[in-house]
């Protein structure tokens, strides 16, 4: 599979039995359906985005992209409605989604630090 971004190959990386491919170019990463909600519930699953997210963050502004699963279906700019400063694509065709590197790590950061602040501030039950 090529990287949507920056063409480059990407290669399968497995975690947990989960497969998702990371661009050897630019340190992206491609989920299938669901993959990254499973992924980030996994303990040391932030290992595989090794990415530089200096780099992620120079590729997170490239907005117009094709999803590399459906070819020509240009993929959907989505915000993390847990964390807004999380940008990611996702495919309206197979709910595909990519994240530039260092992105995933900033997503699953989120359980661990962010849900323990809305349990203290009562958010949750
Ligand atoms: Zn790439
Ligand atoms: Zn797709």
């Amino acid at each position: 599979m090529q990287c949507p971004k920056c063409d480059a190959e990407m290669a399968k990386v497995v975690f947990s039995s989960i497969e998702v491919d990371r661009c050897t170019g630019c340190g992206g990463l491609w989920f299938d359906l669901m993959e990254a909600e499973q992924l980030r519930s996994v303990r040391g699953s932030e290992t595989i985005d090794t990415g530089d997210a200096k780099e992620g963050r120079f590729w997170d502004a490239e907005r117009r992209i094709n999803c590399p699963v459906c070819a020509n279906t240009p993929m959907i700019r989505m915000v993390d409605n847990r964390q807004p400063h999380i940008h990611y694509e996702s495919c309206p065709g197979c709910f595909g989604i990519f994240f530039d590197a260092g992105e995933f790590r900033d997503y699953k950061k989120e359980t661990l630090l962010e849900s323990l602040r809305e349990f203290v501030a009562g958010k949750r039950p």
